[in-house]
């Protein structure tokens, strides 16, 4: 979104691609961001209504690049525009989504919840249309449908378009997936209902998460008032990745502060193996020191395992600082999966190089095309839309004349 403003206030024409129905990336799904802990719809409205008000920006969703070919300056590509099957002609509410029976994953909310077959992706969501899951959609929903729309509200034959567009230059901003945490055996992810990733806890922290901002555990809605927080949960280790995502603790250390806002009484402990929290981030991390109810336990958690008492669990490590062995019992934990590059599951049509994990390598070293964000390296935020922004300049310099 960053990139394509940027480019699109100086003059040139912008396409924007998105595979999700709507716009904004993982940030959109935070409940709020460091270091100032904004809500994303700070920047996010900003740049929506920069979106909306400028007629060169034209926004697919959800919509894939299929094709790409040419070189700088001159590049044809093939835009995928999967159909929504709700045509936007009338404007819906959940008045409508609430009289269908049959559910699906909510995937906005990492499935802790279900939406029916015709949904808005969440509450901010632009594009503001809604969406029609065809495939869940049952017979009788079909049927109720018919009945309690207007005519033309929905299209079920609406078919898939295929676009040709030519182009001078490419930014590949395709972003990141969290680590599959049911990889880690030890630390019961998918085994133990209590036991959730960190961006499922930002989910459960936001106001227009599964449960309306709640932090309580899954299995039986108690309040949660002793969370672990396992950082490296894969990270920095040769069996899954083995490098830092560079956000994981700064994301704990704002979660941890979820915790402690909602309730007074709440304890939460953080188990490390380095508190990476650069520059200016470091004050974020001091700021909790003094904090009574949080402690800081220096060591890489071996196992989780279920307490004696339900639903409980138990957090097995070995404090590198000289307590020795523990076996301490929570009734949350969350682990700090990394992020992996979106390129390692799905790469761009295009020959472009990617490092062993599925990040474009630098910035593509392709003239004509531009790398920003997590597609590149681990990174915030902040970093991301420098980069963006970067990338911008990058592709108005190319159609210039420049690299
Ligand atoms: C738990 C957690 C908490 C975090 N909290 C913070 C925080 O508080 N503050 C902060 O600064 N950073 C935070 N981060 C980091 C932040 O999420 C990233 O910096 C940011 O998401 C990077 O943005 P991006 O645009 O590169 O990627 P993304 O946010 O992943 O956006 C990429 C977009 O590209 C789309 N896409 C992917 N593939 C394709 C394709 N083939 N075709 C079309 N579209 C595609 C995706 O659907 C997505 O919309 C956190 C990270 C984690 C793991």
């Amino acid at each position: 979104m960053t990139a394509a403003v940027e480019a699109a206030e100086v003059g040139y024409r912008v396409i924007l691609v998105e595979k999700e129905p709507y716009l904004g990336g993982r940030v959109i799904r935070m409940n709020r961001y460091f270091p100032k802990m904004c809500p994303p719809s700070c920047g996010f409205e900003i740049n929506v209504r920069r979106i909306r008000q400028n007629a060169r920006i034209t926004v697919y969703t959800p919509a894939t690049v299929e094709e790409l070919a040419g070189t700088a300056g001159n590049f044809k590509a093939r835009i995928r525009v999967k159909p929504r099957y709700v045509t936007g002609a009338y404007s819906l509410d959940d008045s409508f989504t609430a009289q269908l029976s049959a559910t699906r994953p909510n995937d906005f909310n990492y499935g802790m919840d279900r939406t029916t077959a015709l949904y808005q992706p969440h509450d901010m969501a632009y594009p503001t249309d809604y969406v029609l899951d065809r495939a869940v959609l049952s017979a009788s929903d079909e049927a109720k449908l018919a009945e309690i729309l207007p005519a033309g509200a929905v299209d079920l034959d609406m078919a898939e378009q295929h676009l040709e567009v030519k182009i001078g230059a490419v930014i590949v901003a395709t972003g990141w997936q969290p680590y599959d945490a049911t990889k880690l055996d030890n630390l019961a992810f998918g085994r133990l209902p209590n036991v959730i990733t960190n961006v499922m806890m930002e989910r459960l922290a936001a106001r227009g998460g599964p449960t309306g901002g709640a932090i309580i555990r899954p299995s039986d809605g108690k309040k949660a008032e002793n969370v672990a927080f396992v950082q490296c949960a894969g990270s920095r280790d040769e069996k899954h990745l083995p490098y830092c995502s560079a956000v994981c603790c700064m994301a704990s250390l704002k979660q941890i502060r979820y915790v402690r806002e909602k309730n007074e009484n709440a304890r939460a402990t953080m188990f490390y193996i380095d508190i990476r929290t650069l520059g200016s981030l470091e004050k974020f991390y001091y700021e909790m020191l003094d904090d009574a109810n949080i402690s800081f336990v220096k060591g890489k958690v071996a196992e989780i395992s279920e307490a004696p008492d339900a639903g409980d669990l138990l957090v097995k490590v070995e404090d590198t600082l000289g307590q020795g062995n523990l076996h301490l019992q929570f009734d949350l934990v969350v682990l700090a999966t990394g992020m992996v590059p979106a390129g390692a599951a799905e790469k761009i049509p295009f020959r472009l190089t990617y490092d062993e994990h599925g990040f474009i390598d630098g910035t593509t070293n392709i003239p004509g095309v531009y790398a920003a964000g997590c597609a590149k390296h681990p990174c915030d935020v902040s970093r991301t839309t420098k980069d963006a922004t970067a990338a911008a300049l990058k592709a108005i310099q190319c159609l210039n004349g420049g690299a």
